[in-house]
């Protein structure tokens, strides 16, 4: 399990020179390192590394780490639990109370059940709208393939967004996306350019002050990501290696 420190260190100095490379502050990119499947002995030694960010893709499987990490840890470990993947309407309850950021919210079902379990149980949770900008047919989120001469396609982000904005308990962040998997470098860099661009075109929308935060990249594209805009990479086999 030495090698997690090792591996987080390569990845921090990625992320460094990423940064660099694109003028950007290094401190202006959260690292979430995904630790789905993976057992609570290795969040630990992640901790123990120093990373404080955890990425989880399945609701039962973060109900279950997390009060095990913090009957380990306490409560004041400063973890923040980000959940990752797309999430079904009946379990939004484990999400609202196990989750402390929400990244791939695509519907405004979703937001309702989210918010009205967050008013009840006195927690907010910040939430990032996932978008499609990839055109993979098979990819989750909002589609937004052709959002710039389709005006259909940015009305029902405008909309969602709108929508989640006025829910009590839920806090807009910005724009979470995925790359198609298998392209080429160009295709990824393009996917991710298109996505800062439209969070550029909501940021003017909205009449917003300070840029979206954008979740993007993974262990293959973070540099990409990075050079595109990410605020938020979320990465896992480069921390921990391949999943079985
Ligand atoms: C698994 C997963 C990641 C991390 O993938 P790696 O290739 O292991 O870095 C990132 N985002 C989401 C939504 C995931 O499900």
């Amino acid at each position: 399990m030495n090698g997690i420190e090792e591996r987080y260190h390569t990845v921090l100095s990625k992320i460094y020179h990423a940064a660099q490379q694109a003028n950007r502050q290094p401190q202006g990119i959260t690292l979430v390192a995904v630790t789905k499947t993976w057992p609570v002995e290795v969040i630990l030694a992640a901790y123990t590394a120093g990373m404080r960010h955890f990425g989880e893709n399945r609701a039962e499987e973060l109900a279950e780490k997390r009060p095990l990490v913090e009957a380990k840890l306490g409560p004041d470990s400063g973890i923040v639990w980000h959940f990752i993947g797309s999430l079904q309407s009946r379990k939004t309850n484990l999400i609202a109370d196990y989750a402390d950021v929400f990244h791939a919210l695509d519907r405004v079902k979703i937001a309702n059940r989210l918010s009205s379990r967050l008013q009840e149980n006195g927690r907010s949770l910040p939430i990032f709208i996932e978008v499609n900008v990839s055109g993979e047919a098979s990819k989750s989120g909002v589609t937004l393939i052709n959002w710039e001469e389709d005006t259909t396609q940015r009305e029902k982000l405008r909309k969602l967004w709108a929508a989640v904005h006025e829910l009590p308990g839920l806090s807009l962040q910005g724009l979470m996306t995925m790359a198609p998997w298998h392209v080429p470098e160009a295709e990824i860099r393009q996917v991710f350019d298109h996505a800062k661009q439209l969070a550029g075109w909501l940021e003017n929308e909205l009449g917003l002050k300070r840029p979206l935060a954008l979740s993007m990249g993974m262990t293959d594209d973070y540099e990409l990501a990075i050079a595109a805009g990410a605020t938020h990479i979320r990465v896992g086999r480069a921390l921990f290696g391949e999943r079985h």
